[in-house]
């Protein structure tokens, strides 16, 4: 349906940002892969969002948000439908300081929990450097991760020890009927890296309760990070982060090291010899090549250890 000139035009006419059609995903997944999206959308607003919704719902166009597809490989026959990118949707603001919270880890600190807001599109670089600003201790740990409020709360990003779970407290979404609702943090259910929601659901917005804290402190602990980061992870070359996601027990990038799978190469996918849980783009994989490898490292490990490691990372599309 995408395809039709006279349906482009519409939904072109339906939002202010840009409307990319058949783009390739390559050009905007971190891992540098991926096929033809039959459209790409940046909605300028929160109501143009709505309105794209409410319109591919009715006439059944399938359609997936992206954030900054830094957890994602699109399938090289690309996406049949359209990707939503929040990324125009940039707030980022204080809304009341001292406001109640539910937390049981925050009672009788409530003199000194700040809530911030932060709309869909904000880097999670970007909050982590306002909070910092405004001397608000809580999400330090997300320094150096390259998603985005969107991506990142829905895939309950985490690293240190902490999750997005510890600090959200609450969540603005567009649901598949493209209804605007908030869901306070005790009707969230978090997993390990995801936030259970119905197909469909748009995260728009989340609020966050953060800490005063001292400033020198929060930012000494963001350059810890990231300088543990920097010598932990392959940053030199192009990947999703985390393949796979760490089983009870064991880590999976050490059982794929001990597997002896680091440097396993599948075209120009290879397995970090960094870090065995990374997979990198070693110049033009293709996701084909991506999705071998990670097939590869699943069978050797269910075959050697009888565990079978389940993706983090989401792969989409179609073709192999
Ligand atoms: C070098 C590197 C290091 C990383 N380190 C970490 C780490 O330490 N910890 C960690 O948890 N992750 C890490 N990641 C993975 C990734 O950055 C996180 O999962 C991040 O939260 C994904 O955000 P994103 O905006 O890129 O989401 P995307 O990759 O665009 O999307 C991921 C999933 O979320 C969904 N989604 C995106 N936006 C929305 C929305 N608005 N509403 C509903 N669903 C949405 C998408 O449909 C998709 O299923 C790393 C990645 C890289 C490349």
């Amino acid at each position: 349906m995408i395809t039709d000139r006279q349906f482009r035009d519409k939904i072109s006419g339906m939002v202010t940002g840009r409307v990319l059609f058949d783009e390739p995903m390559s050009r905007h997944t971190s891992m540098g892969v991926g096929g033809r999206a039959d459209a790409l959308i940046f909605p300028g607003t929160d109501g143009e969002l709505k309105n794209v919704v409410s319109f591919f719902f009715k006439k059944g166009v399938p359609f997936l948000p992206v954030g900054n597809c830094t957890n994602l490989i699109v399938k090289d026959g690309g996406y049949r439908g359209a990707l939503l990118s929040l990324e125009a949707l940039r707030g980022l603001e204080i809304r009341n300081e001292n406001f109640p919270s539910k937390s049981a880890a925050l009672k009788g600190k409530h003199a000194d929990i700040v809530c911030v807001y932060a709309q869909a599109g904000v880097s999670l670089s970007g909050i982590v450097d306002f909070s910092a600003r405004e001397a608000l201790t809580g999400l330090e740990f997300c320094a150096g991760i390259p998603g985005s409020i969107g991506g990142g709360v829905k895939m309950n990003a985490g690293a240190w020890g902490r999750e997005m779970k510890d600090v959200v407290s609450s969540v603005s979404i567009l649901d598949a009927d493209a209804r605007m609702r908030e869901i306070a943090r005790e009707d969230l259910l978090f997993e390990y890296r995801n936030l259970i929601l119905p197909e469909g659901t748009i995260i728009t917005g989340a609020d966050f309760h953060l800490v005063k804290g001292n400033r020198d402190e929060i930012r000494r602990k963001i350059s810890d990070f990231i300088a543990k980061r920097r010598e932990k992870h392959p940053l030199a070359y192009r990947s999703a982060g985390s393949v796979f996601k760490n089983p009870p027990g064991c880590p999976a990038g050490r059982m794929i090291e001990e597997a002896g799978l680091k440097g396993f190469r599948v075209g120009d996918a290879e397995v970090s010899e960094k870090h065995g849980n990374f997979i990198v783009n070693r110049g033009s994989a293709k996701a084909e090549d991506v999705i071998t490898l990670i097939d590869t490292i699943q069978k050797k490990i269910l075959n050697e250890r009888g565990i079978l490691l389940e993706t983090e990372l989401k792969i989409i599309g179609e073709g192999l």
